[in-house]
């Protein structure tokens, strides 16, 4: 059955849904792209919790789907050691990076710019490398104010599909799934972090937002990298895969 595109009403998913029927329509949203695209699905990895169920559902619908990482210079040395066992174990992951230089401390004084130099462009490297005709993530409604108003099916970008399966999830919910399937996290969990970025840009925050400790002390706090909000259908890209 081809990827059903019409607009869901997301709110009423999101508690109208226990924890199973969630896992059993995330499998199912995966496993119609997957009819539909084949090899051309591809998951967008960033090591946090959130793609971490996402990867594992993935797997269990075919061994075979493929995915990429963006990863910076600016990531901790344990979301790095994380992500080499990840490929590893998983070879069928590439790993996407922009080494050119940027200005000192772009973070601080520009992190639009940093993250559409460090993020955005090596994702659009990695979807035009790798064929991506529909990519999946990791993102969630739940997960804080510029999540709101996503769909788990979209097409943000003419010619490429966004599946979010896991849109409808609560964080309670991922961390059960992480505990239940018994799927490896990045350790950084452990420390208090509920929200995994680059060092610079990523505090230890509590609160309701889950987002809220991401860009701190900037006008980006709690937001965006772009990935999810700026075109990815862009030909002239950076950040070449890199070896590990
Ligand atoms: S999260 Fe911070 S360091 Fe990483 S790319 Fe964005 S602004 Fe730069």
């Amino acid at each position: 059955m081809p990827v059903a595109r019409a607009e869901v009403d997301v709110k009423s998913l999101v508690d109208g849904l226990n924890f199973r029927q969630k896992v059993e329509r995330s499998l199912e949203l995966i496993r119609d792209a997957h009819r539909e695209y084949g090899d051309g699905l591809v998951v967008a990895n960033s090591l946090g919790k959130d793609s971490c169920v996402v990867w594992d559902l993935a797997k269990r619908v075919s061994p075979a789907i493929r995915g990429f990482v963006v990863t910076t210079r600016f990531k901790p040395p344990e979301t790095v050691a994380f992500m080499r066992r990840l490929v590893e174990r998983y070879p069928e992951t590439r790993v996407f990076r922009n080494d050119e230089p940027i200005p000192d401390r772009l973070y601080a004084t520009d992190p639009d710019r940093c993250c559409d130099a460090l993020k955005v462009q090596p994702t659009r490297r990695a979807i035009e490398e790798m064929g991506v005709a529909c990519w999946v993530t990791g993102l969630r409604c739940t997960e804080g104010r510029t999540r709101t108003d996503f769909q788990e099916v979209e097409e943000r970008d003419a010619g490429l599909l966004k599946l979010n399966p896991i849109l409808i999830w609560y964080e309670r919910e991922v961390w059960q799934y992480l505990a239940c399937y018994e799927v490896p996290v990045n350790p950084l969990y452990k420390e208090g972090y509920r929200s995994l970025g680059c060092s610079p840009c990523t505090r230890i925050a509590n609160g309701p937002d889950e987002r809220a400790g991401r860009w701190i002390g900037t006008s980006k706090c709690g937001g965006e990298c772009g990935i999810h909000t700026r075109p990815l259908k862009v030909s002239g890209g950076v950040g070449a895969p890199v070896r590990l």
